[in-house]
């Protein structure tokens, strides 16, 4: 294993940070796994798991000789996070965060200490389930999956390279790109995905009331639907931290769904199938990486 890091510290030891915890254990690709959090006996059961080797509710315990610190708690809790943590850092560590928006973080970290350090890697795995918590937690989760790491200005190139080497330790794929360019193409591939996929539940939801519609519900409705089991907290806060992305995908969307009406309305036959078959052609050919 080309990465090894000493102490990794995960603030917020959820599925995606136990994941972390479980695949970098099973690389030998770490020492020791913090974690630090708000709930003592969550932590404990983390450790009991085999996820943490201990954990700690002070953060300066916590952060005492970290090497890596990764931030993996809802995006709506990073800024109060960095407060508690930042006075604790060690001036050396390595700063990242697996936050579904990435300017927002960025913004919560500035704040917090005052400047962007050196050791501040934001990063983002493309993977993840439906499900919450560290019982969930998979060491296979990143496995070929990619992760998107979006370097600033301030990013030291050897703090860039030891959270690269800790994602591919994982069986990752690394990819770089700019903070605002991330935030606006995960808008349109997860984010308006996810806040569709909930509303169509709520709408339907609030329209038969027999639940007819969920006790017949086909495979589409199935499939289309799956994501919206995904935690409603982690997903309020995305909205929120990608607010001008997500606005902005939305109303594309809202201009195409008249239009799709408008079709419809006047029973454009033509025009509709050319509009699936387009759909269609595009899907068909991202099938194998759909199915990777
Ligand atoms: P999760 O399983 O719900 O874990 C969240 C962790 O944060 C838990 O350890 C929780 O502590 C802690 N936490 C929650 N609210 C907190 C608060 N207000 N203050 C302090 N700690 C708090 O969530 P996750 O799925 O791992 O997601 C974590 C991050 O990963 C999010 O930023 C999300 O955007 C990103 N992400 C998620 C996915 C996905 O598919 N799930 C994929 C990629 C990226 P307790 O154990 O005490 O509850």
């Amino acid at each position: 294993v080309s990465a090894r890091i000493g102490r990794l510290v995960i603030a917020g030891v959820g599925l995606i940070g136990g994941s972390l915890a479980l695949a970098l254990r099973r690389a030998g690709a770490v020492a020791e796994i913090v974690g630090f959090g708000r709930d003592a006996e969550r932590l404990q059961q983390a450790v009991a798991a085999g996820v943490l080797d201990r954990g700690e509710t002070d953060p300066e315990r916590a952060l005492s000789g970290a090497d890596v610190v990764v931030l993996g708690v809802p995006l709506g809790a990073v800024a109060g996070l960095m407060r508690q943590i930042g006075p604790h850092l060690p001036a050396t560590a390595v700063l990242t965060d697996v936050g579904s928006a990435k300017a927002s973080v960025v913004a919560d970290v500035e704040t917090a200490l005052g400047g962007l350090p050196g050791g501040f890697v934001p990063a983002h795995p493309i993977a993840g389930t439906e499900k919450s918590g560290f019982e969930a937690a998979l060491p296979d989760l990143f496995r070929r999956r990619r992760v998107i790491l979006t370097p600033l200005a301030s990013t030291e190139a050897a703090a860039e390279a030891t959270v690269c080497d800790m994602w591919e330790a994982c069986g990752a794929e690394v990819i770089r790109m700019g903070v605002e360019h991330h935030d606006r193409m995960l808008a349109a591939t997860s984010h308006l995905p996810h806040l569709l996929a909930y509303g169509l539940v709520d709408t339907l939801a609030r329209w038969d009331t027999t639940e007819e519609v969920f006790q017949y519900a086909a495979g589409g409705f199935r499939d289309f639907t799956r994501i919206a089991s995904s935690d409603p907290v982690m997903w309020r806060d995305i909205c929120l931290a990608n607010r001008s992305a997500v606005l902005e995908t939305l109303e594309h969307y809202r201009r195409d769904l008249d239009h799709l009406t408008a079709l419809v309305e006047a029973a454009e036959g033509e025009a509709l199938e050319a509009v699936f078959r387009r759909a269609k052609t595009i899907r068909d050919r991202y099938r194998p990486v759909f199915e990777k």
